[in-house]
């Protein structure tokens, strides 16, 4: 590989100012038995970008069920809460589409039943405001690769969705993805030579064990895994040791852990 061609495939972050935005729901669509496609709509939205797949927003909502959302407001020392306001509820979600210059974003949320936002979600109904923060970065892979694995339960579905739409269709794209109900698998819509294989859940090693079976192409390829902490950990380690795929080709996320309120990590190291 030359230098030129090694730059093509760096990895970019990317950073964004910070802004809170209070939109109202504009829409809701029944995906699948377990996805609710929710268009959130504002003039707040004007100039939002979310450059890559991997983005999220910070969803907000009322600390309280039914009690008014009060968002952090810019001030002086940056983003903060008017004095004696309870903090809202944070969770983290996939831009799954977004038109900056019609004011329109929308998410794709998992029912998965025990959860704040998954309950929000179940009862939300036209006209619900809720806030969104950020993206505050982005990390931005390239779509030169000879070959792209994504893997991911149902919380990183949005996710590979979304970068299957986006990629050429010079790319080749091989997904993995379990979902606890056979209802949830979707047509996945690409331009890009596509590979699917879904997996039901079961142990934590389904879709190790299904990653660590591929056959995986040759070329330069760049790995991107997101879903359960310890499932995504078991992930890594098939594609790091599993596959010898050099770490900086792999990006594994934690997008929740079981027992775990909110939690979301890059796994490294
Ligand atoms: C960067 C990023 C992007 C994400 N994008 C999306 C997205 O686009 N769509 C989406 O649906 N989710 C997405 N998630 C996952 C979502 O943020 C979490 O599932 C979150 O915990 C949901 O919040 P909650 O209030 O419903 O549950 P929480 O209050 O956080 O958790 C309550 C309980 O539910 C459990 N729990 C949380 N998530 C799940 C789950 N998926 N299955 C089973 N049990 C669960 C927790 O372990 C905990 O015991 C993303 C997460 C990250 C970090």
């Amino acid at each position: 590989m030359n230098t030129s061609e090694s730059n093509a495939l760096a990895v970019e972050r990317v950073r964004h100012e910070t802004k809170v935005r209070r939109l109202q729901v504009l829409h809701i669509e029944q995906v699948s038995p377990h996805f609710l496609r929710v268009r959130l709509a504002g003039d707040a939205l004007r100039g939002f970008v979310s450059a890559s797949f991997d983005d999220h927003v910070k969803l907000m909502l009322p600390a309280q069920p039914g009690t008014p959302l009060v968002l952090p407001e810019a001030g002086p020392d940056g983003l903060a809460l008017p004095p004696g306001a309870e903090r809202p509820v944070m969770r983290d979600y996939t831009p799954r589409r977004f038109d900056g210059e019609a004011g329109l974003l929308d998410i794709e949320f998992l029912l998965h039943g025990d959860g704040v936002a998954s309950r929000w979600v179940g009862q939300a109904r036209e006209g619900d405001e809720v806030g969104i923060g950020g993206p505050r970065g982005s990390f931005v892979v390239p779509t030169g690769f000879d070959w792209h694995l994504l893997v991911g339960d149902e919380t990183a579905l949005p996710a590979i969705a979304r970068r299957l739409e986006e990629l050429p269709e010079t790319a080749h794209a091989i997904t993995v993805i379990e979902t606890a109900d056979a209802g949830d698998r979707r047509a996945l819509n690409s331009r890009a030579h596509l590979q699917t294989h879904w997996v039901r859940s079961g142990e934590v090693s389904a879709l190790a064990s299904t990653v660590r079976a591929l056959a995986l192409p040759s070329g330069e390829g760049f790995a991107w895994a997101a879903g359960e902490a310890a499932s995504m950990v078991a992930v890594r380690q098939a594609l790091v040791q599993g596959h010898g795929m050099d770490k900086a080709r792999v990006r594994a996320s934690a997008y929740w852990k079981r027992g775990s309120v909110g939690h979301h990590e890059t796994l490294g190291g």
